[in-house]
């Protein structure tokens, strides 16, 4: 924690805001825009520097203009154009370690927007049971609230992040009202073998929901445009066409004259009052590591579940907030594995453009309640298949899966022949807490400004282990049912599960909960133990169902800051 006393506040012209929001990616975004269009004022302080996603961006650069046909490097994991401006698997002078025999990877976006600047944008909703799911098996906990409480929340995230796809009508996938989704995409030919395959075996293969325009948004303030299916989403968006914060959110809550964002200002504590509530926050100047205190009626953390956890931890000993004792804990992950396979049928196929938005048109949504019900599988909750394969402009490496062979006219013709003949089943599953895997302060291990960082603590049960050998056993199976060869060397699930934190869904470290004996916020994110200090990010997951988190997130968000901004109205906060 750091001793020196801060500095008073002189940064974004002495705006004095009612609520401060922590972080401005998915969660911090959504926090600052609700709030802003409520009348409140709202200051944005965030870790990572200022970002421009219309100038800095790489979206209509070819690959051979980069080092290594853009390829990844240790520095650049997602590939030299990837949108990540700052950040990455580890950022200098800020470390994190991990308990002896734990390995859990943590992805930081230190940067204005965070992740939201290039993460997928696949966003399925969770459904009714996965809110209940303790009260269907008996493990973890359940949420305080169900999927109706958060539903209108849901058709109004998808209405104004702008969500393309359809409804399914599935069990437990629940549809969006009409008029809410942006039409979906036509499947590519890939992705119709894929679904004949699965749907040979009975599997389900519907058309998937991504944060990805197909329709412009023509708001006067903020516009953004159709995607136009020139470039990888991950190299960010300048038409605003993938969501990401620094598009919509960040120019939306500015575009209310009530909201300001200091970037380079790393939140180090929440400051209390001797009432009990927080008065404000300490930042310190990334440049120059000064120390500042900014003060408000409400404090909102958005920094993403294990920095806003990291921040509670270091407010105070035994961490602010934390009377439940579950700062930290029951942090999960989805489980991830990939199978891929060449199908002879696909080879030799006949060019044409079918890029599409950068993301798979259709996927595969769990399907196996009732089974599962019956007790005929041997682990607990579902997974999904994000699936892969088409022609595409081919990066570093071999376009055709390293099938191809010989030198000169016979290497070309292979190339010709096998290229865009690939299918790939990425498996993502749901993992249920367990009391080996959290995080919280590293007793010896400081950052370069002094505060404490996080230990991961890091253990996969035999839930996940049998959950992935289900999903590499049907994935080979759709393969298979095609006429295909699995490419993907056979692995033990032990060894084929992706490590902790991989995929990028961390979440739990701050759950909400119906007492402040189990939980650390409501169903509002609302601290119990501090009355003023909300929780918007995935902090607040009482369980992770294999669904991706971020629209869940923003959900959430919006839900709270009604619910916050409503308090703040009535002059209760
Ligand atoms: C490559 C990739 C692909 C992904 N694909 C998907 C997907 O398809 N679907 C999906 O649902 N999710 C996906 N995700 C995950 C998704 O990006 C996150 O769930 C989401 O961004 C979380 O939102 P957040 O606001 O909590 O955190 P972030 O977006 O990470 O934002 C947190 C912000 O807080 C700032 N911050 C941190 N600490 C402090 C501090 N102390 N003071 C001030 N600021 C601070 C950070 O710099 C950051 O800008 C993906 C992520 C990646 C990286």
């Amino acid at each position: 924690m750091p001793s020196h006393k801060a500095a008073p506040h002189k940064a974004a012209n002495d705006f004095e805001p009612d609520a401060i929001v922590v972080g401005s990616g998915a969660a911090g975004g959504m926090a600052a825009w609700v709030l802003a269009r409520a009348g409140i004022k709202v200051l944005v302080l965030e870790a990572g520097r200022d970002y421009d996603p219309v100038k800095e961006n790489a979206m209509l650069k070819w690959n051979y203009q980069a080092p290594l046909r853009a390829g990844s490097t240790p520095d650049k994991h997602f590939g030299f154009y990837d949108a990540t401006a700052d950040g990455g698997w580890e950022i200098a002078g800020e470390p994190y370690t991990n308990a002896p025999g734990s390995v859990f990877k943590w992805w930081r976006s230190r940067m204005l927007g965070g992740r939201t600047n290039h993460w997928g944008r696949h966003v399925p909703r969770f459904g009714p049971y996965d809110f209940k799911s303790h009260s269907r098996d008996g493990l973890g906990m359940d949420w305080p609230i169900s999927y109706d409480d958060i539903a209108p929340w849901y058709d109004r995230t998808e209405k104004i992040v702008g969500v393309s796809g359809a409804n399914s009508g599935l069990e437990n996938h629940p549809d969006s009202s009409p008029g809410v989704l942006q039409p979906p995409t036509p499947p590519r030919i890939n992705e119709l073998a894929i679904k004949a395959g699965a749907n040979a075996l009975g599997i389900p293969c519907v058309p998937s929901r991504y944060a990805v325009l197909t329709r412009d948004i023509p708001d006067d303030d903020v516009p953004r445009q159709a995607c136009f299916y020139a470039s990888p989403c991950g190299r960010g968006c300048a038409i605003g066409a993938a969501f990401q914060s620094t598009t919509s959110f960040l120019p939306m809550a500015i575009a209310t004259g009530k909201a300001r964002i200091l970037t380079d200002a790393m939140v180090s504590r929440v400051v209390m009052g001797a009432d009990g509530k927080a008065t404000g926050v300490e930042y310190l100047d990334r440049h120059t590591g000064t120390a500042h205190f900014i003060k408000a009626r409400a404090v909102v953390l958005a920094a993403s579940a294990c920095e806003t956890a990291r921040l509670l931890l270091n407010s105070k000993d035994g961490g602010l907030a934390n009377s439940s004792g579950q700062v930290g804990r029951n942090l999960v992950d989805t489980t991830g594995t990939n199978v891929s396979g060449h199908i002879p049928a696909l080879e030799n196929r006949p060019r044409y453009n079918e890029d599409g938005k950068d993301v798979a048109h259709l996927y595969i949504p769990w399907w196996l309640y009732k089974e599962q019900a019956a007790g005929k599988l041997d682990f607990p909750r579902g997974y999904h298949y994000e699936i892969g394969g088409r022609f595409h402009a081919p990066g570093a490496g071999s376009p055709a899966a390293g099938l191809e062979d010989g030198y000169g006219a016979p290497l070309k013709e292979d190339a010709r022949r096998y290229y865009g003949a690939q299918i790939s089943l990425t498996v993502r599953g749901e993992m249920i807490p367990n009391a080996d895997s959290y995080c919280e302060l590293d007793p010896q291990v400081k950052d370069r400004f002094g505060l404490p960082v996080l230990r991961f603590h890091w253990k996969f049960s035999d839930h996940e282990y049998r959950q992935i050998a289900h999903g590499i056993a049907t994935a080979r199976a759709i393969i298979e049912k095609l006429g295909g060869t699995v490419l993907t060397p056979q692995l033990p699930p032990e060894e084929a599960i992706a490590v902790g934190g991989w995929i990028i869904h961390e979440v739990g470290t701050t759950r909400m909960g119906t007492s402040a004996d189990n939980s650390v916020t409501d169903q509002y994110g609302r601290a119990w133990d501090v009355d003023n200090l909300v929780i918007a990010d995935g902090g607040v997951f009482t369980s992770n169902a294999h669904k991706n988190p971020t629209l869940t997130i923003m959900a959430l968000a919006w839900r709270s800051m009604d619910h916050l901004a409503a308090r703040m109205r009535k002059g209760e906060v």
